[in-house]
Order: structure tokens, then C-alpha cells, then sequence
């Protein structure tokens, strides 16, 4: 770099800062002064020596409470914590996608804010990475504390991702580790809509998993998923993965057509021969089979629309908030 000083040329030096080797991605959304508790837990669990350099990103997914202010005051005292702010409330898969783009490690561990995800397992799972191995995942043993009913929608949402995308991913959660290669490939993927698990599922890298038991949330309130917006992000994560539903679509119709012209050549065949058809019956199930049949085909046809429509706008998955605007406002 070329300076000038009392009309003097100065040529200084830059030297880049070398690359952490670690980096943790937090998404964070509402979690409350217990992120200042939970980052300082994961951090202390996380240090792997001196020899291995570490950043923490927080990713803040547009909270509305104090987890932006905790997050900045304890920047002020450990510098190995970066704080990222989307604009708003875009998701947790949009906020795994911003700490990733600004993850600079040469190894990138993703895990929650509230301890689900036990950061004990993070020396662990580098041990593993030096020894080569591209992706490390944690896979659960135990889903925690859920209720009977969301215990067997779990179930029957991996068993339909399963059964639609031939990706195994029962028991997989968000937290893994990934190798600069890895994260590299994820975020040169082309589209905004995405599915962590799925993709890194997909992408078929030899892989390293640990089991562990998930704990009870520490933070505040309870999980932000509500059953409604699991069930949307259950269908986008099959048909993210899936074009199956489609070609159901395509047989139920071809088998509808079949049963139509069996039903056709047989009311022919009893018309020619005289007999009477009292078939009120007949012709009701047929309306509703059919007409319900149409109209699932139709609501899974518009659903992909939907996702083609959202990807060919081409926008962001996430905006990031300008740092300018965050220094205005303290
Ligand atoms: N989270 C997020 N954006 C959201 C919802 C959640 O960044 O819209 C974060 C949240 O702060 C936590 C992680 O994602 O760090 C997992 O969320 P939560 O504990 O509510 O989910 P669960 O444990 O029930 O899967
Ligand atoms: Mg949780």
C-alpha cells in the first residue's frame, strides 16, 4: 500500500491476517440476554488450543428483542466474536447461509444458540476433521422433550423424505462440521431456497457422525418453530430434494384415465345389452375421486410453480443490515 504523509511517499507493508482455522456459525433469533451466557459456554467448550485459532459468527435472524445489544456488548471484550444482522426475520436456513458466506475458517462447525447442540462434541469433531475427514455430523439419539404427536410427525416426515429423495437423514440435525471445501461447493450452489441437511446429505461426501443426546433449550421461551411452520418447511424441504410428487401426479392421472375408459367400455357394454344402470352411487365416488384427485395434482403442480417463480426472481435468500446503521443506532 502506497501512503503520503508531509509530502513524503511511504510504502507500508500490509500483512492479511492468516485465516482462523475454526469457525462457529450461530443463527440466533429471540434468544435473549441467555445468549451472552450461551455464547461464553460454547466458546470456553469449543477452544481447541492456541495452535487453533477460532471466530465465532453470530448470526442474528432479525430479532425482536436484546439479543442484538448482548451480542454486541460482549464483541467489546472477546474479539473472536462477529456479529451479522439480516434486516429481518428471513429463517434459520437464510441465517446458516449468511454465517457461512462470512465464515473465513478452514473448517466451519454450525450449531444453535440455546445449547440443544452440545458444544462439548466440537474438539471431538476436529479431532475427526484433522484426521481428513470432509464432513463431521452429530446425530441425534434422542429428540429431547417433544409430545407424542410431534414425536410421530418427525417419524413420518423422515420417513417421506426417505421415501421421496432416497436420502437417509433420520436422526441428522443442523449441527456438523464442514471443511473449507465443503462450504466452499454449498455456497456456489445456485439456488436461494434451501435445505442444510438435505443438500449436505445430497452432496454425498464421505462423512463422520457422533451421536449425542439433545438437552433442554437454554434461552429464552420455547422453540420457534410452531407445528404450522414445520409443515410448510417439511413439504419445501421434500420438493426442494424431489420432483416424485410430480410424477404421483402423472400415474394418479394416467390411472384415472385407465379406470375411465374400463367404466366407459362397461356402461357401453350394459347399454348395448339393455340392463338399467342405478349407478347414482358409481357417479358421485367417481366425481370426488376424481375431482379431489385433480385438485391435488393442481396444488402440487402450483406448489413447484411456486418455488420456480421464487428462484427465477433471482433475490437474495437474506439482506444484511449495513454496519453504518447498526453504529447510528447505539
Ligand atoms: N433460529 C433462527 N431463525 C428462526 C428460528 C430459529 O435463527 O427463524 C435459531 C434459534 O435462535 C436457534 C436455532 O435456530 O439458535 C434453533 O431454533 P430452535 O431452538 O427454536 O429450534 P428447535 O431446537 O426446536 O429445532
Ligand atoms: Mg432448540
Amino acid at each position: 500500500m502506497i501512503y503520503q504523509k508531509n509530502n513524503k511517499t511511504l510504502k507500508i507493508m500490509v500483512i492479511p491476517l492468516p485465516p482462523p482455522v475454526l469457525s462457529l456459525v450461530i443463527p440466533v433469533f429471540n434468544e435473549g440476554s441467555d445468549i451472552s451466557k450461551n455464547l461464553q459456554t460454547i466458546i470456553s467448550a469449543a477452544f481447541c488450543g492456541e495452535d487453533k485459532p477460532m471466530e465465532v459468527i453470530a448470526v442474528d435472524d432479525g430479532s425482536s428483542d436484546n439479543s442484538v445489544a448482548t451480542i454486541l456488548s460482549i464483541t467489546q471484550t472477546d474479539h473472536r466474536i462477529r456479529l451479522i444482522e439480516l434486516t429481518r426475520n428471513f429463517g434459520k436456513e437464510a441465517a446458516i447461509h449468511a454465517g457461512l458466506a462470512a465464515a473465513r475458517g478452514n473448517a466451519v462447525i454450525i450449531l444453535d444458540a440455546d445449547l440443544q447442540h452440545p458444544p462439548e462434541l466440537i474438539p471431538q469433531m476436529v479431532e475427526l476433521w484433522t484426521r481428513g475427514v470432509l464432513v463431521v455430523e452429530a446425530i441425534k439419539v434422542n429428540r429431547g422433550r417433544e409430545s407424542l404427536l410431534s414425536k410421530f410427525l418427525s417419524h413420518l416426515f423422515y420417513s417421506l423424505f426417505y421415501f421421496f429423495t432416497h436420502l437417509n437423514i433420520r436422526g441428522l440435525c443442523d449441527f456438523k462440521l464442514l471443511d473449507r471445501h465443503v462450504v466452499d461447493t454449498y455456497l456456489a450452489f445456485p439456488e436461494n431456497q434451501r435445505f442444510f441437511r438435505g443438500l449436505i446429505g445430497w452432496s454425498g461426501y464421505p462423512s463422520a457422525r457422533i451421536p449425542f443426546k439433545v438437552g433442554t433449550r437454554q434461552g429464552s421461551g420455547g422453540s420457534r418453530w410452531s407445528r404450522f411452520r414445520l409443515l410448510g418447511y417439511a413439504i419445501d424441504n421434500i420438493t426442494a430434494l424431489s420432483s416424485l410428487p410430480l410424477q404421483i401426479v402423472s400415474w394418479t392421472g394416467a390411472f384415472s384415465l385407465l379406470l375411465g375408459i374400463i367404466i366407459g367400455l362397461i356402461s357401453l357394454w350394459q347399454k348395448c345389452q339393455g340392463i338399467a344402470l342405478d349407478g347414482f352411487t358409481t357417479i358421485n365416488l367417481l366425481i370426488v375421486i376424481i375431482g379431489g384427485t385433480i385438485l391435488m395434482g393442481l396444488g402440487i403442480i402450483s406448489h413447484y410453480l411456486r418455488r420456480i417463480y421464487e428462484e427465477v426472481k433471482g433475490r437474495p435468500g437474506y439482506l444484511i443490515k449495513p454496519r453504518s446503521n447498526r453504529e447510528h443506532k447505539q
